[in-house]
């Protein structure tokens, strides 16, 4: 190519570089050998906690990998280009690496392979696209998939006269895998998952039991569809339905259609074809009409035959055997590859599922006149053929079920609480409470219903403020502090004296699971407890930093909670991370009996202002929200007696059905976003790794001591 000069001069950021910065004596790091290696070149990303988290993405090129650190992680969304910037080739042994490199040498924090995989270059100039400025390159990574680009920025180091080494790194739109900022694919971790072609074929995961519906945490309840069990075998383009049955390519053009639109070169689904009948139930007869191609069964309708192809689960993906990954994460994975109905995907659905709660959802079952459900173990892995961990379960429809429709399955797994106390009138169970996805109120008691003997020790002897929302989160909302006059005996009422009312108000407290679905039929979504209990109302047995991003993006909370944890550490003070449930992070900080609210504040004012000092550019405790701009607001005046934040595992009233979520601090990465935990993952999220906030309860700061060493810290 005439535009193309030799590459004849060594490459900008040589080996060298790499052997110069590093004493091999010292870091555990590779010494540069003399690798010889066959076969696609390969990628690798480095999850490199250092002195500010970022990653590092290493193409194999001409027997080096050359590097980009990242600051802000990779987006799906093309028009979101992210700083990269170029660092020292790295020896081609640095793929495998993985170790914490020591404090002092260079690039010291720990190192962690994030994704790896081979890639291709797709630019004109290949890898001398290098020196030219452009990279166009396809990934085969299990997060990172399809193609990305790497622009050189136009700047100049001033100083030195040369080629800057800030890139853009953005995702091409060429491809199925672009999505915008706010559909990004759920962050599953696939490293269990096993690099395997899909076998010619495979035998499907099948129940080996019928048992009586019931309740278990570590299971998760499924509506079975009568309809065709099918797997789905996408290559490219090409969809294959592997079922003889299922031939009928007219009758099934819209689903075929809608199965080339998921995120993924290669597939293989599993599910079920169901038909539905007049009534909108779905019939078997129907949809073996329809395969047969009898017209004269055909139920009329202008999109053509209402044939849908329910999705549970997803044995392989991409190069990937998924079928040693847990389900929830398959589940997971699934549900990220389905455009929403919104784009236009109508006839491949998605099978949601119910957490814990499957005699509930046998009542919603019968109620709506289908016929059985499926549990599933949380964690089984897909087997071939019949496996203890699916179980059939029959459930009888009730003889008056309402005429149903394609909604009102799908949202079956969304009605499932089945009220059991004769103490409350449960009302307006079916009210969608949150438009976008269905979810309903008698969602929301089910919830807390299986998640009540955890929450209610965060309530224990507290007064709570409620926050009442009886049209859901789109509809008019009030706070209240004052219990309604109402309030059936058995709710604890605690009073408590009001300056501006000139007398006692009686403030609920949820001392058991009664009273608890009690304030959430009344329309509360989420809990607002006191920090102090009834025994000394000045007193909080917490303190708590509560980091608001508003405009901020999520990866500067991120950030500012690091920075946070970082001082907590060096003053040997423990702090406890969950989300806040809406668009932050919490960190709450137990107490030594005695303290103030104002000893607590102090406390958490001295810690926010520092953060705040050090990350000038992403944090502020500026309380003017004009002169805050697109900071962090790091937020210590909650601390303050009759103030409220609202306790772990409650629900949100924002989209998503998000939940207060604790977290482990090693959890508090760039994937991390407070969407990721709803009302359909928590409980089993909790089943897996216990309950993390149960410190808060048990431990106390000696805060005299801590705010000495704070001094200390700041010299
Ligand atoms: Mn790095």
């Amino acid at each position: 190519m005439s535009d193309s000069k030799p590459n004849d001069k060594p490459p900008a950021k040589s080996i060298d570089e790499y052997r110069r910065k590093r004493d091999f004596s010292k870091t555990p790091e590779p010494a540069p050998g003399t690798p010889s290696r066959d076969g696609e070149p390969v990628f690798v990303v480095h999850r490199h906690e250092a002195r500010r988290l970022h990653y590092d993405l290493r193409l194999e090129m001409e027997g080096v990998l050359r590097s980009w650190a990242i600051p802000k992680g990779f987006s799906y969304d093309p028009k979101s280009k992210r700083l990269a910037v170029r660092t020292e080739d790295h020896p081609i042994e640095y793929e495998d690496f993985e170790g914490v490199i020591p404090k002092g040498e260079y690039g010291a924090g720990t190192m962690t392979i994030w994704d790896r995989g081979t890639y291709e270059l797709v630019n004109r100039d290949g890898i001398h696209g290098v020196d030219k400025g452009k990279l166009e390159f396809r990934l085969y990574g299990r997060r990172l998939r399809g193609e990305w680009h790497l622009v050189l920025t136009k700047g100049k180091d001033k100083d030195k006269g040369q080629a800057s080494n800030e890139w853009l790194i953005f995702k091409s739109s060429r491809d199925v895998y672009a999505r915008s900022e706010d559909d990004q694919p759920f962050s599953s971790d696939l490293s269990d998952a096993k690099a395997a072609a899909p076998p010619r074929s495979f035998r499907p995961m099948k129940a080996s039991g019928v048992v009586e519906a019931f309740s278990d945490p570590d299971w998760i309840f499924e509506l079975n569809f009568e309809g065709l069990r099918v797997a789905c075998v996408k290559t490219g383009d090409e969809i294959e339905l592997r079922n003889p049955d299922a031939k009928n390519g007219s009758a099934l053009a819209k689903v075929t259609e809608d199965l080339r639109r998921i995120r993924a070169e290669s597939a293989v689904l599993d599910g079920v074809l169901v038909a539905l009948d007049a009534a909108g139930r779905p019939s078997r007869t129907v949809l073996d009409a329809y395969l047969r191609g009898d017209e004269t069964a055909a139920v009329s309708s202008k999109s053509g035959p209402p044939i849908y192809y329910y999705v549970f689960d997803l044995p392989f993906y991409e190069e990937f055997d998924l079928r040693g990954v847990p389900l929830l994460d398959r589940k997971a994975q699934l549900a990220s590859l389905l455009p929403k109905p919104s784009r236009g995907v109508y006839h491949v659905l998605y099978v949601d599922h119910v957490p814990a709660s499957g005699a509930s959802l046998a009542d919603a079952v019968s109620m709506l006149g289908l016929t059985g459900m499926i549990a599933k173990r949380a964690d089984s892995r897909y087997a071939a053929g019949p496996s203890k961990a699916w179980l059939e379960i029959p459930v009888d429809p009730e003889a008056e079920a309402h005429a149903t429709s394609i909604e009102a399955t799908l949202a079956a797994t969304k009605a499932v609480f089945a009220p059991n106390d004769p103490r409350i009138k449960f009302t307006n169970l079916k009210k969608v409470y949150w438009p976008a996805d269905g979810t309903t109120k008698g969602d929301l008691l089910g919830y807390y219903d299986i998640m009540a003997d955890l929450i209610l020790p965060y309530l224990h002897d507290r007064p709570v403020h409620m926050y009442r929302f009886p049209d859901g989160i789109e509809g008019k909302s009030f706070y209240q502090h004052e219990a309604p006059g109402h309030t059936p005996d058995w709710v604890e009422l605690l009073p408590i004296h009001s300056e501006s009312k000139g007398r006692d108000v009686p403030h609920m407290m949820l001392q058991d699971r009664a009273s608890l679905l009690y304030l959430i039929n009344l329309g509360s979504i989420d809990i607002h407890p006191w920090m102090s209990t009834r025994h000394d109302l000045d007193s909080p047995t917490y303190t708590v930093l509560d980091l608001d991003p508003k405009e901020a993006p999520f990866v500067d909370v991120v950030k500012v909670a690091r920075a946070i944890r970082k001082i907590l550490d060096a003053i040997e003070v423990p702090g406890y991370l969950k989300t806040s449930g809406s668009s932050g992070l919490h960190i709450f900080i137990p107490l030594k009996p005695g303290y103030t609210y104002e000893h607590g504040r102090l406390f958490c004012e001295s810690i926010a202002r520092i953060v705040a000092r050090e990350h000038k550019e992403i944090a502020t405790v500026e309380r003017d929200t004009r002169s805050r701009g697109k900071k962090v607001y790091v937020d210590y005046l909650q601390n303050h007696a009759g103030q409220t934040v609202v306790a772990p595992y409650v629900v949100r009233p924002v989209p998503g059905a998000q939940v207060s979520t604790p977290l482990n601090w090693d959890e508090l990465d760039f994937d991390l976003h407070p969407s990721q935990f709803t009302i359909r993952n928590v409980p089993a999220r909790v089943s897996r790794v216990g309950d993390l906030y149960r410190p808060v309860l048990t431990e106390g700061l000696d805060l005299l001591e801590a705010i000495g060493r704070l001094q200390g810290y700041v010299g």
